[in-house]
């Protein structure tokens, strides 16, 4: 049996034992959602009331000392198993599900976000066609950024990925076997790059356009990176460098959006816990949302030094 039946058998096994899970699998059918397009690009809207725990989540140090790990075994409810696909890592369903099939994995040691080993995302990526793996950083949508996980989903769910098929964008630059695309026609600015392997110079894009942090180095806490095995069996990595964690409408009391952009959202389907935002969110305000979290890496020095490398 392929990696994907596995995980999906695997999936179906859980909801057949956990009636809580189940549930809110089957209430997504009846989320709402509605298509904004936004500069020509189709952004899809879903309230998704379940998301709010992590959508709201408080993801400071003093909140994160204060509460209990809630990806550490010892935490995780009695009806919940995992999978064994890659060593180090427990595959877990999300019982807060976005995507069909939701899946989080999760690494055996409490160790924060910042310890991510792209390689196994990308190795998980290529052995599951059919499904995205994808990292958040620590301060770019992750909800746990103490302890160290990726997730998987329905590739086919998100707008960005079929997209990003057909229109992979312009080509910037070529190492051998590794092209990088730049997809600046797009609200959020991202950076694709088509590869048969997670190659040095591939990583070196992924671990260095990103903003300063405070010591001058770029700040890996800042990117929401998307891994899926395309139609040409080549790695596809789309990759959102991010200049903020949450945009100034979380915290506007005036006009307030509860949204906390991870690689989801990045990648076309804004996920909008009340249904008031739901109802009154506008396309100026999705086009500022973007504009405000992602970072504009063309204008950046490290850009150019990186075209010149
Ligand atoms: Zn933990």
């Amino acid at each position: 049996m392929s990696d994907a039946a596995v995980l999906h058998r695997f999936f179906t096994d859980q909801l057949g034992v956990w009636p809580e899970a189940k549930a809110r699998y089957d209430a997504l059918d009846n989320v709402c959602t509605r298509t904004v397009m936004v500069d020509d690009y189709p952004v899809l809207l879903q309230h998704n009331p379940a998301r709010a725990v992590s959508t709201a989540a408080k993801v400071d140090s003093e909140s994160i000392r204060q509460r209990k790990c809630f990806l550490c075994p010892d935490a995780r409810p009695p009806q919940q198993t995992s999978l064994s696909l890659v060593d180090g890592y427990d595959v877990l369903v999300n019982p807060f599900p976005i995507f069909p099939e939701h899946f989080t994995i999760v690494s055996h040691k409490h160790e924060p976000q910042s310890a991510v080993d792209l390689n196994v995302a990308a190795e998980l990526a290529m052995r599951l066609p059919g499904y995205v793996v994808f990292f958040n950083g620590a301060k770019s949508g992750a909800s746990a950024p103490d302890h160290l996980h990726l997730q998987a989903g329905n590739e086919d769910f998100l707008p960005l990925t079929r997209y990003s098929e057909l229109n992979p964008g312009q080509v910037i630059a070529a190492d051998g076997p590794t092209t990088v695309y730049a997809m600046n026609e797009l609200p959020m600015s991202a950076l694709h790059i088509v590869t048969p392997v997670l190659s040095d110079y591939a990583l070196r894009w992924l671990d260095m356009l990103l903003p300063d942090n405070a010591d001058g180095l770029p700040d890996r806490d800042m990117r929401n990176i998307v891994f899926r095995r395309g139609a040409d069996d080549n790695l596809h990595i789309l990759f959102f460098p991010r200049l903020a964690h949450r945009p100034s409408c979380y915290y506007d009391k005036e006009r307030m959006f509860m949204v906390s952009p991870g690689a989801v959202d990045m990648c076309g389907v804004l996920i909008l816990p009340r249904k008031d935002d739901f109802d009154s969110i506008e396309r100026s305000d999705i086009r500022g949302i973007y504009a405000e979290v992602s970072y504009r890496y063309c204008e950046s020095e490290r850009f150019k030094t990186l075209l010149l490398s």
